[in-house]
């Protein structure tokens, strides 16, 4: 498991980013999604957690945001890319593969998010809603982002030629050896400074799910390399990224 030290120094908070080795995570097609997830909880020192306490977002591609009501979860939230709760004992949890995971905490207002944000995702304002949903000054906000395909390795394919000419997205591509790269770290980070998010408050992780395949899940390498993940033995494996209001 991975962690963010700017999250870690808030005691009423629990996160966490799974790796390979933690198991895979996908409530759609993984059986023991939940299982590994609690595991998690469990080598950080909470062994109180049932499945009872998760949520996950169905993960559409989108740029909705839900609120979680102030019950406790067990469900899987239908339509949306991105999970807010304010609610003690919810833990929220994503799943990527290349995607970036962002975990979201607002020391001020006490309130923890976590978002979906894929190429789709960003291009239509998955941040952007995460943000405003959080109703509080954005400069206050503690942000970690996860593993994903970063710039020395994610090259666009077949929509190449529309997002050279997305004005939104076209500075943050580059050529190289005859293929587009884009960079979706600086898409979300630049979206997050420019919504009032201090630089400061922002961790990158700075992993690559490309470059390191074998430590998490990368779904551009399964594509290239079916074999990859056959040990695990469940369809589209991705790893498991978590936060929870404790006290
Ligand atoms: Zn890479």
């Amino acid at each position: 498991m991975i962690f963010f030290q700017k999250l870690l120094q808030y005691k009423n908070l629990i996160h966490g980013v799974l790796e390979r080795k933690d198991g895979p995570v996908n409530p759609f097609s993984v059986p023991k999604t939940e299982e590994n997830i609690l595991k998690a909880l469990e080598k950080i020192g909470y062994k109180n957690f049932s499945e009872e306490n998760l949520i996950f977002a169905e993960q559409v591609h989108g740029n909705k945001v839900y609120f979680c009501p102030p019950k406790i979860g067990g469900y899987i939230k239908l339509g949306v890319d991105g999970l807010i709760s304010e609610t003690t004992g919810q833990i929220l949890v994503i799943k990527t593969a290349d995607c970036l995971p962002i975990l979201i905490y607002d020391p001020k207002r006490k309130r923890i998010g976590a978002i979906h944000a894929g190429k789709k995702g960003l291009i239509k304002g998955i941040i952007e809603n995460a943000i405003a949903t959080f109703e509080t000054d954005p400069a206050s906000l503690i942000i970690g982002i996860g593993p994903h395909i970063r710039s020395c390795c994610y090259d666009l394919k077949e929509d190449a030629e529309e997002l050279k000419n997305n004005p939104q997205i076209r500075r943050y591509i580059s050529k190289r050896n005859q293929k587009i790269y884009l960079d979706l770290t600086k898409i979300a980070i630049d979206k997050l400074l420019k919504l009032g998010v201090k630089k400061e408050n922002i961790e990158d992780c700075k992993i690559c799910t490309f470059c390191e395949a074998q430590r998490f899940y990368s779904c551009r390498k399964r594509l290239e390399n079916p074999e990859i993940y056959k040990k695990e033995g469940v369809r589209m494996p991705c790893f498991g990224s978590f936060i929870g209001l404790i006290l």
